[in-house]
């Protein structure tokens, strides 16, 4: 596996920071995840999008131009035979040899590139789905910015673990639905599709969008609205959503079924057109 490290590429068991990065005594850095398939990136412009405005919100001055965030992620790929990967790209402040909170002015942010395989979802999750139980979000008040810092995300899916679940949903200090520890939340209710709109308290998520547009193109109502707990526990189907697990059906939510307690029937609809969407990008 090759990874690329501030202008080099090279084999990941190779790549090395220093312990002075900001990026590792404060979690000081941003990233990204992108899924490419059959080599192709995909809602590219739109990952770039949400990394610059990640970089600005956090004052990191982006160390690219768009052309080159463009090469050096193709040239990752190519350098993997994987037809479906997704690429995990960092950007922190960079390497500051006296610690301290205010950042230094000359500093170069240090970047950061890989590629993974990416597995497609399991027959078994696909059959049965998965767990999940509520959880108050303990994160902080600048969810939108896709940082780093994701002690709470782990501390959350620990506890949900603990608690035998396989994620948690989190209800942010105003009682709403905000979204699943690394995933965006969608409910249907009577034939309609709804999820908590855009803000501080959520990421952004790109396979929100995606959904988004597969639900114009076909007619299928979608409403942003904040949701309560008792709405997402009446819920006839409740989905997770991201990059790398695309739509992932939940069927139980505290212990109760969700629905009758199988992947509901729009998710299946929505899991096929989201395949044909995949097929109509990567022919383009
Ligand atoms: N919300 C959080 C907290 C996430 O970590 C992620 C992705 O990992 C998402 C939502 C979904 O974002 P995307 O669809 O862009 O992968």
């Amino acid at each position: 596996q090759i990874a690329y490290l501030n202008g080099l590429y090279i084999p990941l068991a190779e790549a090395q920071i220093s312990p002075q990065d900001r990026g590792f005594l404060f979690g000081d850095g941003v990233y990204e995840v992108i899924p490419v398939y059959n080599k192709t990136l995909f809602y590219f412009d739109e990952h770039l999008q949400r990394l610059k405005n990640s970089l600005a919100a956090t004052g990191i001055a982006n160390p690219l131009s768009d052309a080159q965030w463009t090469d050096i992620l193709n040239t990752l790929i190519e350098k993997h035979s994987w037809q479906d990967q997704f690429i995990y790209l960092q950007v922190t402040r960079g390497v500051q040899m006296q610690r301290d909170h205010m950042p230094a002015d000359c500093l170069s942010p240090t970047i950061y590139a890989y590629t993974n395989p990416l597995k497609s979802l399991t027959d078994d999750v696909l059959a049965k789905g998965v767990k999940v139980v509520t959880l108050e979000d303990i994160r902080w008040l600048r969810c939108d910015i896709k940082a780093i810092t994701l002690l709470p995300n782990v501390m959350l899916k620990l506890a949900a673990k603990q608690q035998g679940a396989d994620d948690a949903i989190l209800i942010s200090r105003d009682g709403y639905v905000a979204e699943g520890t690394a995933s965006n939340a969608f409910i249907v209710k009577d034939g309609k599709l709804l999820t908590p709109p855009t803000s501080a308290k959520i990421l952004p998520g790109i396979t929100r969008l995606v959904i988004e547009s597969i639900a114009k193109q076909h007619h299928i109502e979608l409403i942003e609205k904040e949701l309560t707990r008792d709405e997402l526990e009446q819920a006839d189907e409740i989905w997770l959503t991201s990059s790398t697990k695309e739509a992932l059906p939940v069927t139980s939510i505290n212990g109760k079924p969700v629905g009758d307690g199988k992947p509901g029937a729009l998710w299946q609809t929505l899991r096929q057109h989201y395949q044909q969407h995949k097929q109509d990008i990567i022919e383009q």
